[in-house]
């Protein structure tokens, strides 16, 4: 419609993809559970930020996708909130184990994204826990043993706890890579493909990424399966 054409003009959304579905420009059109409405009202949250409103719809129809949006748009709430909504999808079913992993370069950015999901999926019983490097092994692998919906790993922890057994992912079926570019920069690219060998085949893979460089393509390629792209304002493609 003209009204979602000049939304999309306006917050300079591009979409590449087939059949792309349209922004939810309030959040009346998400029919989100109203615990999760009354969760944004009180942070104070008027309307979804661009990458939300578009990155949303093509989540929840359960494809691929590839996210460039600068820092501060708002992409872990872009990526989470659908999250929160697969997760549900099991909850009535006899389906066990960690639904949602998401991959992040640093603990202080992995504890960031977990206050998040604690703020945001609280009123949707959502648990989750973070594991890193630089910290005891113990506790982090009893946390996972007590049953998770959603971790949030630092590749290299997250590989180290592959390697020795210690941690499946087996019914893991909805993948994230947040800040892509910056893994890369940092020579995570071997530990996220030893990760990724373990995932399964079936999933649904999501990568937000601030920039788009080649080698972050190269990665989107052989890790995502027919990615819808959004790109939020100028970010070189
Ligand atoms: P990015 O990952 O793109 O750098 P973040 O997800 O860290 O951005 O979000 C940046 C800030 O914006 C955070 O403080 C977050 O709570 C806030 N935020 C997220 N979504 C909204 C929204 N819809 N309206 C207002 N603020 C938001
Ligand atoms: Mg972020």
């Amino acid at each position: 419609s003209s009204e979602t054409d000049a939304y999309m003009k306006k917050h300079e959304i591009t979409v590449r993809g087939d059949n792309v579905p349209h922004p939810f420009m309030n959040y009346g059109s998400t029919r989100f559970p109203s615990t999760i409405l009354s969760e944004f009202e009180s942070a104070g949250f008027s309307s979804p930020s661009p990458i939300q409103a578009q990155s949303w719809p093509i989540a929840l129809q359960g494809r691929d996708i590839v996210a460039v949006a600068k820092t501060g748009s708002g992409k872990t709430l872009g990526y989470l909130v659908p999250g929160f909504a697969h997760i549900h999808k099991y909850r009535d079913g006899d389906s066990f184990g960690t639904k949602v992993l998401v991959i992040a370069p640093t603990r202080e950015l992995a504890t960031q994204i977990q206050t998040e999901a604690k703020k945001f999926g609280k009123s949707s019983s959502i648990s989750s826990t973070c594991v890193y490097g630089g910290a005891d092994k113990g506790p982090q692998l009893r946390a996972i043993q007590k049953g998770v919906d959603i971790i949030i790993a630092t590749p290299g922890r997250l590989n180290d706890f592959l390697k020795s057994g210690k941690l499946s992912l087996a019914q893991v079926s909805y993948v994230v890579l947040d800040e892509a570019d910056r893994m890369l920069d940092m020579g995570f690219e071997p530990q996220i493909r030893a990760i990724f060998s373990e995932l399964p085949a079936e999933r649904q893979t999501l990568m937000f990424t601030a920039t788009w460089p080649k080698e972050v393509r190269k990665m989107a390629g052989d890790m995502l399966h027919t990615p819808v792209q959004v790109n939020i304002g100028n970010t070189d493609d």
